[in-house]
């Protein structure tokens, strides 16, 4: 079931929006080689907590970390770890939630560790510019496979691939609410959209149509071929006046 947000809750999550775009932006500003991923969780957990906030994804179903910090070929859920570095021409997705005063937000995007070559460059634009394709259907009226076929004929065109696995999911009182929102498929399914939804889409892409596969740490999603992944993700909310991006903010462009 669907459950629609109060204009009350929807300013909560616009405020915990906020929150969580700023502390993922000033991780995004530490990110150069040498870093381990364990720093990046470390300050993303005192930057939640310091806002009020208390990490979504610690606990959850046993996540033992605030971050999924993924690092090429992983596409995401990536443990941080003090001994996992950083290095020069990495893609390095940080996936990020919290919850404060009873509702999550839940975002993710990817970066490049110094100068990283051509095709990570070109994966990451298509990666985030599939984000903004699936957002733009974010209408009251359209369906919600309208989002999933926004941004998956959008990779597919781009010569990529979306990774079928995993997708996005409603959010407020839980991380995961219903619906399922796939990257991937025909238009005009699933419900129709309505003012008080809230959804966090999350389109992970890569470059090879393998099917993905979980390491030995029951965790880490990777790349059947080893290729790049990349992963951008914000939460949304339709209302009767249009579409928020809740998790806007910091320095990000709109
Ligand atoms: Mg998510």
């Amino acid at each position: 079931m669907i459950e629609l947000k109060t204009s009350a809750e929807i300013s909560v999550m616009q405020e915990n929006g906020l929150l969580l775009a700023q502390t993922l932006h000033a991780l995004c500003k530490q990110v150069q080689p040498g870093r381990t991923t364990q720093f990046f969780d470390d300050m993303a957990e005192a930057l939640i907590r310091d806002a009020g906030g208390i990490p979504s994804f610690k606990g959850y179903s046993g996540y033992p970390a605030t971050i999924n910090a993924s690092i090429n070929e992983e596409v995401v859920h990536g443990i941080p770890s003090p001994e996992r570095r950083l290095e020069e021409g990495d893609v390095f997705s940080i996936d990020i939630g919290l919850v404060r005063d009873g509702l999550h937000v839940d975002m993710a995007t990817t970066v490049g560790v110094g100068q990283v070559d051509q095709t990570a460059r070109r994966l990451m634009d298509v990666g985030e510019r599939s984000l903004w394709e699936g957002i733009e259907q974010v209408k009251i009226g359209n369906r919600l496979s309208d989002i999933s076929h926004a941004i998956g004929t959008y990779v597919e065109l781009a010569g990529f691939y979306v990774v079928k696995e995993y997708v996005g999911h409603g959010i407020g009182k839980a991380l995961h609410e219903d619906p399922q929102i796939p990257n991937y498929g025909p238009p005009g399914h699933g419900p129709r959209l309505r003012p008080g939804m809230a959804m966090a889409i999350e389109p992970m892409i890569k470059v090879d149509s393998m099917a993905t596969r979980v390491l030995a740490d029951r965790w880490t999603v990777v790349t059947g071929s080893g290729g790049l992944s990349v992963h951008f993700e914000h939460t949304i909310v339709l209302t009767e006046n249009g579409t928020v991006v809740v998790t806007l903010g910091g320095d990000e462009k709109a």
